[in-house]
């Protein structure tokens, strides 16, 4: 094991012991929300995800979200909650690095992931090896593209 793919499994590690974003949406004050249920049958991950966006700036307030599964899972949803935290992003730029970690997760690895768009989340590019668990890694991301989806149709 090299001492990136130690430092990447750490990053899994935490975001699952200490998750991000796990609770209920308290950001709802004259926002524009959304929940989104996505099952991932095979492994059983299960995730509801919520938003609420600032309906001046589009800027995401807050990701909130519930779920069950595996630890590629949930620590996906987690540092996708911190990406979307931490850069304060907008709906149209969440597309974008949902974009960017579809594009890495299902490369099989022959791309070099941006970490500028991506932070965290670069931790999961191993995933892409394992065909059995692109669907575990996506779960979060794509429950927020749902979101995202609905948001945008209200606005
Ligand atoms: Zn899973």
């Amino acid at each position: 094991m090299s001492a990136l793919d130690g430092l990447y499994q750490e990053v899994i590690l935490d975001h699952s012991k200490r998750p991000i974003g796990k609770g209920e949406l308290t950001e709802t004050e004259a926002a524009l929300t959304a929940t989104h249920h996505e099952f991932n049958p095979s492994c059983g991950d299960e995730i509801d995800l919520s938003i609420a966006v600032d309906p001046e700036t589009g800027r995401i307030r807050q990701v909130a979200w519930e779920g069950q599964g595996c630890s590629i899972s949930m620590a996906s949803a987690s540092i996708l909650a911190q990406l979307v935290r931490d850069d304060e992003l907008t709906v149209d730029e969440a597309r974008v690095r949902i974009g960017a970690f579809r594009e890495m997760i299902q490369a099989r690895g022959a791309v070099e992931p941006d970490e500028e768009l991506l932070g965290d989340a670069v931790a999961l590019q191993g995933v892409s090896k394992f065909v059995m668990r692109v669907k575990c890694a996506m779960l979060g991301w794509v429950a927020l593209e749902a979101d995202l989806a609905q948001v945008e149709a209200r606005r």
